[in-house]
């Protein structure tokens, strides 16, 4: 079966195409031009299926390897001592918190990792906090061919306000996962292939590949 994902994310790009190397995968821009999709769901879950059928319905006026399924994901990180924020607000955090009192959360666009990752310190920081119990969430939609499903993966850790590392992406250099992790690393400090073995992503992902080994017997 191919499946084409439905991320501009280069990061999470890399990261699906390594877990799920058994699979032919395609990128939804290699046949179609990428172009906005308002994420107005309320879970991962809502959003992660809005993408993938977005991008499904799409592509069926594009011309591309057939029969597919469109893989969507949609991720982010939870705080709880900032009340499970940023949550589904991940991607644009700093202009969500800066605007929300202003504009409707549908014209919030997306903050730089930059921009985001120092929102969540200086919230922290506010509260006279070093760090908090926190976890990343990944939802992972399978959309076509009659199928609809949806994967969930969670990573748990906690965040601290002094980042560490240049590996990964995101929230990566504040997060330290408490799995199989004793020098208490920040994600960030792990390397990419540590990473894709704990990461909320994978877990999502696993579930998604026993899913299709199932489905096409492979
Ligand atoms: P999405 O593209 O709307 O799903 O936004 C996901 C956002 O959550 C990203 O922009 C990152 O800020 C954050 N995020 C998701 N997964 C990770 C990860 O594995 N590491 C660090 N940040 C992540």
């Amino acid at each position: 079966m191919n499946i084409i994902l439905a991320t501009t994310n280069a990061h999470k790009m890399r990261e699906i195409e390594a877990i799920l190397d058994s699979f032919t995968l395609y990128r939804f821009s290699d046949f179609i031009s990428p172009f906005e999709i308002e994420e107005n769901g309320t879970s991962f879950a809502q959003n992660a299926l809005i993408k993938a059928q977005a991008i499904n319905d799409a592509l069926q006026r594009a011309v591309c390897p057939k029969p597919y399924l469109v893989l969507a994901e949609d991720s982010g990180i939870c705080v709880e001592a900032l009340n499970g924020e940023p949550g589904i607000y991940s991607a644009r955090y700093a202009h969500y918190k800066h605007f929300h009192q202003n504009l409707a959360v549908k014209s919030i666009k997306n903050s730089t990792d930059k921009e985001n990752l120092q929102c969540v310190i200086t919230m922290l920081q506010d509260k006279k906090l070093e760090s908090s119990k926190a976890h990343f969430v990944a939802n992972v939609a399978l959309v076509g061919e009659g199928v609809s499903q949806h994967f969930e993966g969670i990573l748990e850790g906690y965040v601290i306000t002094t980042p560490k590392g240049v590996q990964g992406f995101g929230y990566d250099p504040i997060f330290i996962p408490i799995q199989d992790n004793p020098q208490s690393l920040t994600l960030a400090e792990f390397s990419p292939q540590k990473k894709n073995l704990i990461s909320h992503r994978r877990k999502a992902l696993e579930k998604c590949q026993e899913y299709l080994q199932g489905l096409y017997s492979l």
